[in-house]
């Protein structure tokens, strides 16, 4: 009899990829599925960055690097920050790892432990409940409000530190909902955490470069009084379509930034050498490619949005980034788990329950809309005429 550690229990998952595996069964069985539940673009990866990874194959790269990463992959990153934000970071703060997940990870249990708080978005990715409570900290939900663009609260957050708050997790634009917060809501929650000095704050910005308009993208970098306690969560699956590359960053505090680099050396030693090239090729060539690929997902966005508030029951606030829409499903009579599974089973729509990003998401549904218009015109007509026919058995009944 094999004995797991005890914390073992505690590890959640993302059911993105629970959904994934069972669309494709059911796709194997003949079925037409329309997968709108993984998060990932459907673009390819710019061909400029495919040929600086595969250039850098032929000419040898196939060593480690140092833990941290290649120099000129830091200081692109830099460079990068420097021109999207105004702010400076140094190369030797950035930690190039394997993907954004990477980060997170590293910065939950470096200050997660029994005793220790830390607070986090919910509904929100859920990889960070799951870590927290891998850690043996306690989650703390921060909750978000469709009636705010799904932003927090400043205030309501800020009066849930106590002595014991080790981090706290921010994401905007944010999965699942695609909220971004606005800059006076930042404003003064920063302002408030300058008060509470003990708490490290970890905010991920994987989306920032998806905004659509109105919405805007403040980072957390740009906040001097917590610069020091700021770490960032950035990478080039989303912006560069490079998720199964596995490359992203963390900027980590100066004081912090030797206990991470000592987790990556025990973890996962550096990151795949010619990924590295790619991604300074992602950072310091054309931005066109990434440019088309936001736009498009900017007119799919007004299609859905519009397209979802057009159903009976459903409700949906228009997101400001990211490439998800988050629509209110409480007026369709299902929760949340229900629905997704008879949207996949029914109709071979495949969508993700809100309860998979925490316990505030139920009577919401995520719709990943990084797929083509065609597909997503389909995918609402499918559900129309769905929900008609549950309105007409209901009526039947009555
Ligand atoms: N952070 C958020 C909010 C995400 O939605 C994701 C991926 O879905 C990640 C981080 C992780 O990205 P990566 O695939 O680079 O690990």
């Amino acid at each position: 009899m094999l004995t797991m550690a005890g914390r073992m229990a505690q590890l959640g998952t993302e059911s993105a990829f629970e959904v994934l595996a069972r669309a494709k069964a059911l796709e194997a069985e003949g079925r037409s599925i329309i997968n709108l539940g993984i998060g990932q673009p459907d673009f390819a990866t710019p061909a400029h960055i495919v040929e600086a990874g595969r250039k850098a194959l032929a000419d040898g790269h196939h060593g480690y690097t140092p833990a941290n990463g290649i120099l000129p992959l830091r200081e692109a990153v830099a460079a990068d920050l420097h021109s999207r934000h105004n702010v400076t970071v140094s190369p030797d703060q950035v930690l190039a790892v394997p993907g954004g997940k990477v980060t997170m990870f590293f910065a939950m249990m470096m200050f997660g432990e029994p005793g220790a708080e830390i607070i986090y978005p919910n509904p929100g990715f859920p990889i960070y409940e799951s870590v927290i409570r891998f850690s043996g900290a306690t989650p703390i939900a921060m909750p978000l409000y469709e009636e705010a663009g799904f932003s927090f609260n400043a205030e309501e957050v800020l009066a849930k530190i106590t002595p014991r708050t080790r981090l706290i997790i921010l994401n905007s634009p944010a999965n699942p909902t695609g909220g971004a917060v606005p800059r006076r809501e930042l404003d003064r929650l920063a302002r408030g955490l300058e008060d509470h000095p003990h708490v490290a704050i970890l905010s991920d910005e994987i989306y920032g470069e998806m905004v659509y308009d109105g919405a805007e993208h403040v980072s957390l970098l740009t906040y001097p009084a917590l610069r020091e306690r700021v770490i960032l969560l950035d990478g080039w699956s989303k912006t560069y379509a490079m998720t199964g590359w596995r490359l992203g960053y963390g900027v980590w505090p100066e004081s912090l930034f030797a206990a991470a680099e000592r987790l990556a050396i025990n973890c996962h030693s550096c990151v795949n050498a010619a990924t590295q090239y790619a991604g300074i090729a992602a950072l310091t060539g054309p931005k066109e490619p990434s440019r088309k690929m936001v736009a498009a997902f900017a007119e799919r966005r007004r299609y859905i949005v519009d397209a979802l508030n057009s159903l009976p029951g459903v409700r949906c606030a228009t997101p400001g980034g990211a490439f998800y829409a988050f629509p209110n499903i409480g007026g369709t009579g299902f929760d949340s788990r229900t629905l997704q599974g008879r949207l996949l089973d029914e109709t071979g729509v495949a969508t993700i329950s809100g309860t998979s990003f925490g316990a505030l998401g139920e009577g919401y549904l995520r719709f990943s809309y990084a797929a083509s218009l065609a597909a997503l015109e389909e995918a609402v007509e499918r559900i129309r005429g769905w929900l008609g026919r549950q309105d007409n058995a209901r009526a039947k009944r009555a």
